[in-house]
């Protein structure tokens, strides 16, 4: 039977073990920007010390799973608080101290016993274990719990993409069709999204027993096996998506852009983000638009502002005068009269009900 290392969760970070939750974001923070996957594309190494860093993060950042890592020496969601309590109390407070948890109203004493000859499983050593006042099967299976079951692969919803689209002034304000090409994960064509290709076969890393053993100090722990997920049985990844499940691909893509469509707006597209694996759900396609300035026209919102010059004479007497509105067709402006009262002055705002933009909301 194969073990698992102990992960130095402190370590991965680069954090003191008695560093506040404060430091330990920090740290990852800090190490997260630089081993992102996506400052490093490609970069196998950088993803690997992401996974690392994400995982020590995981377990340290929440603090009901870093007692009990500093508890046991290293963390699954199977171990439950209280027997962990009742380990670092017991046998395994200070790991490998002998004769540890001798004090009073300890739960039970593990204490200088090798637990090694547990492993091994023959009646002997199993009997030999039963002068605890109870199987050890019985005190790990609070510790534990659930056997098999859970498989640490599974179907993973896709994630979601947000493109910038840049479109000019009068498509933003009466509407019409935007092409883009965005690049997104799609389910793999040659395993389905399953990640995996064949039959199964029995897995290496626990060589088909679904267990490994995890060392908490001197002691032994049977835990459910990591690549296998205590399946025994493990399939070869797909070569096409290199057990991704997903590929990357270009696509083009046209939509619609609403008459009113304002500088910023969001437009979310249902299920046409990255793929997800398994047949789980697609995430969505975010557009976040950008729209274009006009050398005449000033949007703000759904109003248009624009300065319009005037003679001294129609200022001071008044005057209708033409100015160009929105409300042309194709790239044209349209024509609209504008009445200028006697006394006007420089500077002056004049209103033109309805002449803005229909609103997009509407
Ligand atoms: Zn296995
Ligand atoms: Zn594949």
């Amino acid at each position: 039977m194969a073990s698992t290392d102990k992960k130095d969760y402190y370590g991965a970070l680069g954090v003191k073990k008695a560093a506040t939750a404060d430091e330990i974001r920090k740290a990852f923070r800090k190490l997260a920007r630089k081993y992102h996957p996506d400052v490093n594309p490609g970069d196998k190494k950088a993803e690997e010390k992401f996974k690392e860093i994400s995982e020590a993060n995981d377990v340290l950042s929440a603090e009901k799973k870093r007692k009990i890592y500093d508890q046991v020496g290293f963390y699954s969601d199977n171990i439950d608080p209280a027997t962990a309590e009742a380990y670092a109390r017991g046998g395994g407070g200070g790991y490998g101290a002998p004769g540890g948890g001798a004090g009073g109203g300890v739960p039970f004493d593990f204490g200088g016993f090798d637990f090694s000859g547990f492993q091994g499983g023959s009646r002997a050593q199993r009997a030999e274990s039963e002068g605890f006042g109870g199987s050890f099967k019985d005190i790990f299976s609070g510790m534990f719990g659930r056997e098999g079951g859970r498989q640490p692969r599974g179907p993973q919803p896709g994630t979601d993409l947000e493109y910038q689209v840049e479109i000019d002034f009068w498509t933003a304000i009466r509407g019409g069709v935007t092409r883009l090409e965005i690049q997104r994960q799609e389910q793999c064509p040659t395993c389905k999204g399953r990640a995996v290709v064949g039959g199964s076969m029995e897995c290496p890393e626990c060589h088909g027993s679904g267990q490994v053993t995890q060392m908490g100090g001197r002691m032994k722990f049977n835990i459910q096996c990591p690549r296998c997920g205590g399946s025994g049985k493990v399939q070869n990844a797909c070569s096409t998506c290199d057990g991704a499940g997903v590929v990357v691909k270009r696509e083009p893509l046209e939509f619609r852009i609403k008459a009113g469509t304002r500088d910023g707006q969001r437009i979310r597209l249902a299920g046409k983000g990255n793929a997800g694996t398994e047949g789980a759900a697609a995430g969505d396609l975010y557009l976040i638009i950008k729209v274009g300035g006009h050398k005449l026209f000033h949007r703000s919102g759904d109003d248009i502002h624009m300065s319009i010059p005037v003679t001294v004479m129609e200022a001071a007497l008044g005057a209708k005068i033409d100015v160009p509105t929105i409300d042309g067709v194709g790239g044209q402006a349209g024509v609209a009269q504008l009445k200028i009262p006697p006394g006007t002055q420089t500077g002056q705002k004049l209103r033109m009900r309805e002449k803005g933009v229909v609103s997009a909301t509407r």
